[in-house]
């Protein structure tokens, strides 16, 4: 479905990402582990279309998308939910929920989107008309997590779901990821929770200092010593 490659990328004269290839097949849940500032953020920019890779191609179903503007990437049904939420703080929750369905496909499903989110989200139900910033921490991650899914993207990519919430909030949040892959949507995931991530996904890749240094199934991944004594302090 999605294929990123032999990229490079980077900001003005810095080189980041080198040579970085994957593949995420319809159906799956992949992750991109690897430390700060290792690149994961710049790959998952450079497949939304926010920066342009210096060489590798990006393909989505055989569709080369990779000098594709982002606003025509979220027509073709690439959705990015980005680190950090970024969330309009004074909008109600309705209103940034809605702001996610302004894809061309996902206009026309407007009411039917929000009925689902909210069977998927059932607190965002009881908090429609607060503004998103009177939610804690966790809710706002679900209202971002629920406006990406009003886009009914064919690939939801997830940067970070968990940075800054408390442990407790994370696995729910990770619950939810595998209630969206459930529901039939491909799911790319960037994390620094290596453990809980590999949990969740199918295949993963190990980025290092902007290359892929591993890939393969995430319980193989789990279980590799490189990735245990890295990543998983074990
Ligand atoms: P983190 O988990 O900390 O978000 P990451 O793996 O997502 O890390 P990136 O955000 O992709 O890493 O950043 C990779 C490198 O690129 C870092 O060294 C970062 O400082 C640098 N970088 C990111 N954005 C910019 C920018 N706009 N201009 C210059 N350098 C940048």
């Amino acid at each position: 479905m999605l294929e990123v490659e032999h990229i490079d990328a980077g900001y003005g004269s810095t080189v980041i990402l080198q040579d970085v290839s994957l593949r995420v097949d319809t159906g799956e849940v992949v992750t991109i582990v690897g430390a700060n500032g290792a690149g994961k953020t710049t790959t998952l920019r450079c497949i939304a279309g926010l920066l342009q890779p210096r060489s590798g191609r990006i393909r989505l179903d055989g569709q080369d998308i990779t000098e594709l503007a982002a606003h025509d990437i979220v027509d073709l049904g690439i959705t990015l939910i980005p680190e950090g939420r970024q969330l309009f703080p004074d909008m109600t929750v309705r209103e940034n929920l809605m702001m996610g369905a302004y894809r061309r496909e996902a206009r026309a499903c407007q009411s039917q989107s929000l009925s689902e989110v909210l069977d998927l989200f059932p607190r965002l139900a009881e908090r429609l008309d607060q503004p998103a910033v009177s939610l804690s921490g966790g809710e706002q991650q679900m209202v971002a997590i629920a406006r990406g899914m009003m886009a009914r993207p064919k690939i939801l990519m997830f940067d970070e779901p968990s940075l800054g919430l408390a442990p407790i909030i994370v696995s729910q949040v990770f619950e939810v990821i595998e209630q969206v892959a459930a529901s039939g949507t491909t799911v790319l995931i960037v994390e620094q929770n290596v453990f809980h991530t590999l949990k969740v996904a199918d295949r993963g890749y190990v980025l290092e200092n902007g290359r892929m240094t591993l890939e393969d199934s995430a319980a193989a991944l789990l279980a590799d010593d490189h990735v245990r004594q890295a990543y998983l302090g074990i």
